[in-house]
């Protein structure tokens, strides 16, 4: 009898980060999404005869950025080629990328898994391309045209070595990557409108084997969910090839979301031949290192840096500062809202903001960007709790005004009269007549039934309608309870 193998999953991906610049990268058309087809072209665009392509240095610089956030060494003399290949929406017959010499080799990118685990991506390259235009066919009859908006965009294509082990590991380091782009403001990330897109080269290998495997490279994948999706099925469809004693081919295989499985589009014998060449409309590119110097000093902090500095200066979890890292807008929101609340803990405006806020936000379907509570709103609301102007409760009413209608806490606080008491003479009181009216319950706590305390409390609050201070409440009540 022999033991059945076990095997391990091998993923890298190519990812295609479309650039947010303001034009295109070889000519000055605007490189924006939706507009009406074929508006925002010129002849460098539609690749008319005898025009030249000219390097927008803002692709450059982002192209830069991005390295430096990846860990990666940044070419001083890179190269773009010519990669031919005939398709009808790409008018010059050849797409501007680069091939031997790209601008960024030899990064990496740390990611977090469940339990604290830590792994490291490597990055093997990174460069500069140009982006093809669009065939359109939907609601077209008996022809399919061609928009040449997206012609010219700027993209830089992301590989990284197959270090990945899971679906579920891809799918942390795509949101990771996706939420560092965002954050240099460099890609907007959006998948669905195909600004970040993902093509995943996938195999399986015997569990302890170091050769790789044969992989499929899977394409047409618009989600992180959906590349998720697709490593799963791929990883079994290999097995059960592998198990039947068959052998899985080389080939490129499209992922259909709808029927929930990958197919063959072209195998490694349809494999193109683009013949690249050093492209000769453009000059080497030159990176001086005071260049890479200026723009490290312009670059926002990483999103690793932002984490170690939450967990450092505000005391948070591993798991607290990953949520309010993740993306920039939530640290931004966060670190407002912990200035406004001082001297308030940190740690209570991190739970407020997770649990009160995210929650809220979630339900509704919305993102940080679209709180109705404004980040300074948020942070005096905790120091009015703080201060003990109101209790916790009262917070969580106050925070549910502010969420319908915004506003200011103070405002709100005062209008509805919230103000907490802690005025010793009023709550002795109250804590008088609810002690009056329960003779019963009084022998029962002096008896031994000490969880009656919360009881009282509660007879107490709900009389004071809520706003009475619960510490004074407490000290109030057991020295009258333990004293008669
Ligand atoms: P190509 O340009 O032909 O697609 P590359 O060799 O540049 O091929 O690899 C592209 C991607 O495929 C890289 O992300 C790489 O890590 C990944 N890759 C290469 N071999 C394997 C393999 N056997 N299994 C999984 N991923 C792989
Ligand atoms: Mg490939
Ligand atoms: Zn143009």
């Amino acid at each position: 009898m022999t033991t059945p193998v076990r095997y391990e999953t091998v993923i890298g991906l190519e990812i295609h980060t479309q650039l947010a610049t303001r034009s295109k990268i070889f000519c000055g058309c605007p490189n924006r999404f939706g507009a009406a087809p074929n508006t925002q072209i010129c002849p460098v665009c539609a690749a008319f005869p005898g025009v030249l392509p000219v390097l927008n240095q803002a692709v450059l610089e982002m192209a830069i950025m991005t390295g430096l956030a990846l860990h990666g060494e940044i070419r001083a003399r890179n190269e773009f080629a010519r990669k031919n290949y005939f398709y009808p929406d790409l008018p010059a017959g050849y797409q501007i990328s680069q091939f031997e010499l790209p601008i960024i080799e030899r990064g990496h990118l740390m990611i977090e898994l469940e339990g604290g685990v830590r792994r490291r991506i490597g990055i093997t390259r990174a460069h500069m391309e140009v982006d093809a235009g669009k065939n359109l066919h939907e609601g077209i009859q008996g022809a399919s045209w061609v928009d040449l908006n997206r012609t010219g965009t700027p993209l830089l294509e992301i590989v990284t070595e197959p270090d990945l082990r899971s679906a579920v590991e891809t799918g942390v380091f795509l949101k990771k990557l996706r939420g560092l782009v965002r954050h240099l403001g460099v890609c907007d990330g959006n998948m669905e409108e195909g600004s970040f897109r993902c093509d995943a080269n996938v195999s399986i290998r015997p569990l302890g084997e170091h050769r790789l495997g044969t992989r499929a490279e899977i394409k047409n994948l618009n989600s992180i969910r959906n590349v998720m999706r697709a490593i799963d099925y791929e990883v079994e469809r290999q097995i059960d090839l592998v198990e039947c004693g068959e052998a899985v081919v080389q080939e490129t295989r499209l992922w259909d979301a709808n029927q929930n499985h990958t197919r063959t589009m072209r195998g490694k014998e349809e494999a193109h031949d683009y013949r690249y060449f050093p492209e000769p409309d453009l000059p080497p590119v030159v990176i001086v290192p005071e260049r890479i110097a200026a723009i490290r000093a312009r670059m926002p902090e990483l999103p690793d840096e932002k984490f170690a500095r939450f967990q450092k200066d505000y005391g948070l979890s591993d798991y607290d500062a990953g949520v309010l890292t993740a993306e920039r807008e939530m640290a931004d929101y966060f670190e407002a809202a912990v200035q406004a609340a001082q001297p308030a803990d940190p740690k209570g405006v991190a739970n407020w903001v997770m649990v009160e806020l995210l929650g809220r936000l979630n339900r509704a379907g919305q993102e940080i960007g679209d709180s109705p509570v404004v980040a300074a709103s948020l942070g005096r609301l905790l120091r009015m709790m703080h201060d003990g102007v109101i209790s916790g409760k009262i917070a969580k009413t106050v925070f549910g005004h502010m969420w319908e209608g915004g506003g200011d806490p103070a405002r709100i606080v005062a209008e509805q009269g919230l103000v907490q008491v802690s005025d010793q003479g009023a709550i002795e009181a109250e804590v008088e007549r609810v002690l009056v009216a329960h003779p019963d319950k009084i022998a029962q706590y002096r008896a031994g039934k000490s969880q009656l305390l919360g009881f009282f409390v509660g007879e107490i609050m709900k009389a004071m309608r809520g706003k009475a201070n619960p510490g004074v409440v407490n000290g109030v009540l057991k020295e009258k309870l333990e004293r008669s």
